[in-house]
C-alpha cells in the first residue's frame, strides 16, 4: 500500500500535533516533489499489486481535485492497482462542496474519510475546526448523494465540552446518517497544542478519564447493536466496509510513505520516515534525496510492535505468527507474564489467537506493555 501524506491544513486545531502547514504557498512546489519522491523510490514495493491508496495529512481535501488526479496518476505510472483497490481521500467537512464532489466521483477515489469529529458545536469551536455542526452533518449527505457509499468519520469523545449525553447524540446522528465505518479516539491533550496550553493555565479542564471510559464502552455496545463489527479499539465496521488501509498496518504489510513526516516499513524490520519540514523536504528531494530517517527494529522492538499492534484488534495476535517469527528463549521470556494475564482474565488465547477481552480494551495499551522485552 502507498501513503502520501498532504501536509496543509487551513487553520491548526487546538489538539493537533500532526506535520502540516497553514500556508498553501508551496503547493505546487511540494506536489512536483511528492512526484519525483515516487519517481525516486519506484523499485519499493516492486512487482506489488496496491490494495490500498491513502491521501491523508494535514488535509489533502485542500488540494484541487486536478492535483489529486495528477497525484493518482503518478502512482499509476510505476504501481499497478489490484482489481479492489481501496483509494482512500481524508477529507474536511467544509471542503466538500458540490463542486468538489462532483470532480472527485469522476476520479478512481472510491473512499472517503471524513474528519466530522462531533456534531456538536461547543466540541468543534473548542476544536477550533474550521467546520460548524450543520456542514458536519451536510457533508456525509453531500457525499452520499454522489455516490460515495464507503465512508468514514472520525469522531472524538471525552471532550470537556461535552459529556455521556452528548455523546450519545453523536453517536445516534452518526447511525441516522447511515455511515458504515467509524473511527472514534479519545480527545488526549498532545504536548505544544493549544489545548495543553489552556489545561495547563486552568482555561479548560483536562479530558476526564472516567468520563472517557463510559463513553467508550457505550459507543461500543451501541455501535454492535446497530450491525457494527468493533475490530479494532478505535475502528467500527459494518460488515463489508473494514478498511483495507487499517488492516494492512495492523497486518504488518510493507508500505510506503510518501511527502514530508511520512513513514514507511518493510514488512521485516526496517522502518523509516521522511523529514518533517516542508522545505528541507521539497529542496532535498529536487536534489534527488530522500530526507530521511532509518531504524532497524531489534528482535524485542519487532516483538513489541507486533504485541501493541496486535492486541488492540479484536482477532488478536497470531501465537502461531509469533513462535514461527521470534526465537523460543524470547517467547520463554513472555511465557509467565503472558499466563498470569490469562489467569487474570485481561488475555485469552483462542484458537491460537492471543487477544484481549473487550471488556478490557480500555486497558489495551497498558496491558500490551506489560508484556513488553526491553
Ligand atoms: S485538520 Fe487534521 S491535521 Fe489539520 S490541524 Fe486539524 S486535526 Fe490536525
Amino acid at each position: 500500500m502507498i501513503y502520501l501524506h498532504i501536509p496543509f491544513c487551513k487553520q491548526k486545531c487546538s489538539y493537533c500535533n500532526f506535520h502540516f502547514s497553514t500556508s498553501l504557498d508551496f503547493k505546487n512546489e511540494m506536489i512536483s516533489a511528492m512526484a519525483k519522491e515516487l519517481d525516486l523510490r519506484q523499485n519499493e514495493l516492486e512487482n506489488k499489486t496496491l490494495k490500498s491508496l491513502y491521501f491523508g495529512g494535514g488535509t489533502p481535501s485542500l488540494l484541487k481535485v486536478d492535483d489529486l488526479k495528477f497525484l493518482i496518476d503518478e502512482v499509476l505510472k510505476y504501481h499497478t492497482f489490484n482489481e479492489n483497490i481501496e483509494i482512500t481521500l481524508e477529507a474536511n467537512p467544509d471542503d466538500l462542496s458540490q463542486n468538489f464532489l462532483k470532480e472527485l466521483s469522476k476520479t478512481e477515489f472510491n473512499r472517503l474519510s471524513i474528519g466530522t469529529q462531533s456534531f456538536h458545536e461547543p466540541d468543534l469551536k473548542m476544536m477550533n475546526r474550521a467546520h460548524n455542526s450543520s456542514e458536519a452533518e451536510s457533508s456525509i449527505k453531500r457525499a452520499q448523494d454522489f455516490g460515495f457509499e464507503n465512508l468514514s468519520i472520525d469522531l472524538i469523545y471525552g471532550s470537556p465540552t461535552s459529556n455521556v449525553e452528548i455523546w450519545k447524540q453523536n453517536l445516534k446522528k452518526s447511525i441516522e446518517l447511515q455511515v458504515p465505518h467509524i473511527s472514534s479516539y479519545a480527545l488526549t491533550v498532545e504536548p505544544k497544542t493549544a489545548l495543553q496550553q489552556w489545561v495547563l493555565t486552568n482555561k479548560i479542564s483536562a479530558p476526564n478519564e472516567s468520563e472517557q471510559n463510559e463513553e467508550f464502552y457505550f459507543m461500543s455496545g451501541f455501535l454492535k447493536e446497530n450491525g457494527f463489527q468493533h475490530y479494532e479499539i478505535s475502528n467500527f465496521a459494518k460488515p463489508g466496509f473494514q478498511s483495507k488501509h487499517n488492516s494492512a498496518y495492523w497486518n504488518y504489510n510493507e508500505y510506503l510513505g510518501i511527502g514530508p513526516s511520512a513513514h514507511s516499513y518493510d514488512g521485516e524490520n526496517t522502518r523509516s520516515w521522511n523529514v518533517a519540514n516542508n522545505q528541507k523536504y521539497i529542496q532535498q528531494i529536487s536534489q534527488n534525496i530522500r530526507p530521511n530517517e532509518i531504524e532497524i527494529l531489534t528482535e524485542n522492538e519487532q516483538f513489541n510492535e507486533m504485541l501493541m499492534i496486535g492486541l488492540r484488534t479484536s482477532l488478536g495476535v497470531d501465537y502461531l505468527k509469533l513462535k514461527e517469527k521470534f526465537s523460543a528463549e524470547l517467547l520463554d521470556k513472555s511465557n509467565f507474564e503472558i499466563n498470569r494475564k490469562i489467569e487474570e482474565g485481561f488475555l485469552i488465547l483462542e484458537n491460537n489467537f492471543l487477544k484481549i477481552p473487550e471488556k478490557h480494551w480500555f486497558l489495551a495499551d497498558g496491558i500490551a506493555s506489560d508484556l513488553f522485552h526491553l
